[in-house]
């Protein structure tokens, strides 16, 4: 069976003492009231991960930074390693955030770095994919995250890919209140669980977990996780809250 996972992206929010109110806040209320197999993951500023790691339950809360550098090491002035996040404490990564790709040039070429140092490090990469709105309007968003998935994360070996999540934003529900309806989420995994079964065969595609992202809330996150191939959300606003962050939690 895959794995349901809730994860949140705090993105460029939050002090390090706001950061762990929060994250004990959902500690505590994921103790008492949390779904018992969901994954819950929170993705905090790399500043704030080690005392997030030490503020909750990490048998039951996995931490992720948001991001890790396309190096190993070296003369890099700025950049956080793979190698750096792992030893945070931190189980998992987002990349390909389509932030990321956007406002700080990430091609497929330095995500495929990135990837590939995250696994080596034994990091969870949880890989991002997803069109803007023109492309969606034109109705070609299949083939663009096709091609997204295929200039990357499909150049793994199958062991490789069997230990990634992927999310699917669309760049147009992100931050904006416009969700993707449940029936255009469904169908887009759904397409994307297919084409890792063409790649990989149907075992990893039915193994793989592939999440939902952008304008997720305790408010449509029931409907969401209705679909049978949403297999969890990947939470920008609404993890911020940590009553929102757990009715997400709890809405499967
Ligand atoms: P929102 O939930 O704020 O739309 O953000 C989604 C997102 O980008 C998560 O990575």
């Amino acid at each position: 069976m895959r794995k349901k996972v809730v994860a949140g992206n705090w993105k460029c929010n939050t002090t390090i003492q706001e950061g762990v109110e929060l994250a004990k806040a959902v500690n505590e209320l994921v103790a008492k009231e949390g779904a018992k197999d969901v994954v819950v993951v929170l993705g905090t500023p790399f500043t704030h991960i080690t005392s997030v790691v030490n503020a909750v339950d990490t048998s039951r809360i996995g931490v992720s930074s948001q991001n890790c550098a396309a190096e190993a090491k070296g003369a890099f002035t700025g950049e956080v390693s793979a190698a750096m996040v792992k030893s945070t404490g931190a189980e998992y990564v987002i990349l390909g955030h389509s932030e990321r790709r956007e406002y700080y040039g990430e091609t497929s070429e330095i995500l495929n770095k990135k990837v590939a140092l995250a696994l080596e490090n034994g990091l969870t990469p949880i890989y991002c994919c997803g069109e803007a709105l023109d492309i969606r309007e034109a109705g070609t968003q299949n083939d663009f995250v096709k091609t997204q998935l295929e200039e990357t994360v499909f150049n793994l070996s199958t062991e490789d890919f069997s230990k990634i999540i992927i999310a699917y934003e669309p760049i147009w529900a992100i931050g904006t209140g416009v969700t993707a309806s449940s029936e255009q989420a469904q169908e887009m995994l759904a397409f994307i669980r297919g084409l890792i079964a063409d790649k990989f065969g149907a075992a990893v595609a039915e193994e793989t977990s592939i999440l939902y992202g952008g304008s997720c809330s305790p408010k449509n996150a029931n409907e969401l996780f209705a679909n049978p191939d949403i297999d969890g959300g990947l939470i920008g606003g609404a993890s911020l809250k940590a009553e929102d962050f757990l009715a997400i939690i709890n809405a499967y």
